[in-house]
């Protein structure tokens, strides 16, 4: 639970709450703290001043009096004072029994005599628990006045809000933490549908998907990137599974043959000749083979990007040309005639053999489903920043219901079977396409022929 996310958005939620509640409280008990002190001061100086009219205009006497009437009005618990000569000799004074013998402070009385009117002072009366505050003013005649007040009803309704605050703070704290826990668990619900769902694929099919809640928030648009990524994963894996059947098919053929023929030759009457044949056709289905291991092996190097470090300038005008001149003795010996259209060099960056296997795969296929009387037209050339190679031929064509598939791996048309192949082909085209930053785009009707067109990025 410790390591839940939920967990720990509830405890930050819940810490964050608790130091800012904490943080305006301290602030508040300050403002209040403060305010009541200003209060207490400002009462003592008017009271203080108001004795000090009464002594400056009535004398001694009235002084005493009227001190001694406000003290009573106050309180004797509340207020008290004293009146002193400089020496410390106390000459009258409000009934003391409350505040024991609150002494006189020492730099509060030397403040007056450095020429302050009056001074204010804490004080915490000896053997008592509260603290009185105390001011200390010099009247006419070197007479001083202690004026003091008691801070213990202001400290009493200090703790009344502390507690208050605290009981209060503790509720809300519940609260938070339970509106918190509640919150995280509701934004996170969508997340452990995404696990749950994660969960079940990994235990059984790939077929689950997660429930959309259709809010098209975060996590809407978690569950869409992952059932899209499920998608993908679904059909990488029936692609695999597909070629898995299938490399085992295309294995076992030659294999069965090679095996067949071994047998035919060992059950009848042993020749040198038979045994010759046996070696030759073992040769050729070995060569094949090798061929189809060659071409899977390139197609997953070209896939995983090896030798894109190695690319350099390639100028694709004269491969088409050495390519022509390789295919034209083939093309010859079919009927077919081959043209070619590259004059103008055009530059691509990239892996110059596998570009050559790339369009000797084109240009064999062109030829190969192509009847004699036919034609075939490989041109390259420079187009819209790009380069673009065409191989074109007035073939067998291929069906719109083949054209997506032609591109897969060990796929063959039904009619191509008679023709040698693999079906490897135009996978390892696409594949040297791709992995120069291109595509190949395929053009075809049926009985009429087919284009191929690969678009590159031109060099640089
Ligand atoms: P292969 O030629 O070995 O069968 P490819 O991958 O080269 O394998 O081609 C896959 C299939 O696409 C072929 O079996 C064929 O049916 C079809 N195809 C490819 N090129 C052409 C073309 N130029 N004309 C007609 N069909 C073609």
């Amino acid at each position: 639970m410790g390591r839940s996310l939920a967990f720990r958005l509830t405890l930050w939620y819940a810490t964050i709450f608790a130091l800012s509640a904490a943080v305006a409280f301290s602030l508040f008990y300050v403002l209040i703290a403060k305010t009541i002190d200003q209060r207490t001061d400002a009462d003592l100086l008017a009271h203080a001043n108001q004795l000090a009219q009464i002594h400056a205009l009535e004398g001694d006497g009235m002084l005493q009096r009227a001190a001694m009437l406000q003290a009573q009005a106050a309180g004797e618990k509340k207020m008290f004072f004293r009146l002193l000569y400089p020496s410390g000799l106390v000459f009258s004074s409000s009934n003391m029994l409350h505040w024991g013998n609150v002494g006189l402070d020492r730099n509060a009385v030397d403040a007056l005599f450095e020429g302050h009117r009056h001074s204010l002072v804490t004080q915490v009366p000896p053997g008592r628990t509260f603290k009185a505050r105390v001011l200390y003013m010099r009247l006419s005649g070197n007479i001083i006045l202690q004026l003091g007040a008691s801070l213990e009803e202001e400290a009493r309704l200090l703790q009344t809000f502390v507690r208050i605050f605290l009981f209060t703070m503790a509720g809300l704290l519940v609260l938070g933490v339970g509106v918190g826990w509640f919150m995280a668990r509701r934004a996170l619900s969508g997340v452990e549908s995404v696990t749950r769902t994660a969960r079940q694929i990994s235990e059984s099919d790939l077929d689950t998907r997660v429930p959309l809640r259709h809010r098209y928030d975060e996590i809407d648009r978690l569950a869409i990137t992952f059932n899209q990524m499920l998608d993908r994963i679904r059909r990488l894996v029936t692609g695999m599974r597909q070629m898995n059947d299938n490399i085992a098919h295309d294995l076992r053929s030659p294999i069965a043959r090679i095996r067949g023929l071994a047998e035919v030759t060992l059950t009848h009457e042993p020749s040198v000749e038979a045994y010759g044949q046996m070696a030759a056709s073992t040769i050729e289905e070995c060569d094949r083979l090798l061929d189809m291991i060659n071409t899977m092996l390139a197609i997953a190097r070209t896939e995983a990007g090896a030798g894109q470090a190695a690319f350099k300038i390639v100028d694709m005008a004269a491969l088409v040309r050495a390519a022509c001149d390789l295919f034209q003795p083939l093309a010859e010996d079919k009927g077919i005639a081959l043209q070619c259209a590259a004059d103008e060099p055009c530059r691509v960056d990239g892996d110059e053999s596998m570009l050559q296997r790339m369009l000797a795969n084109l240009i064999d296929n062109a030829i190969k489903y192509t009847d004699a009387g036919g034609k075939v037209t490989v041109a390259a050339g420079a187009d819209q920043g790009g380069v673009r190679l065409m191989v074109t031929d007035t073939g067998m064509g291929i069906a719109p219901a083949d054209q997506n598939r032609v591109f897969d791996r060990f796929y063959r048309g039904d009619r191509s079977r008679c023709q040698a192949g693999a079906g490897l082909g135009l996978s390892l085209a696409q594949t040297v396409a791709q992995a120069h930053g291109g595509r190949i785009n395929l053009q075809s009707a049926p009985g009429q022929g087919s284009t191929f067109e690969v678009q590159l990025p031109a060099s640089g």
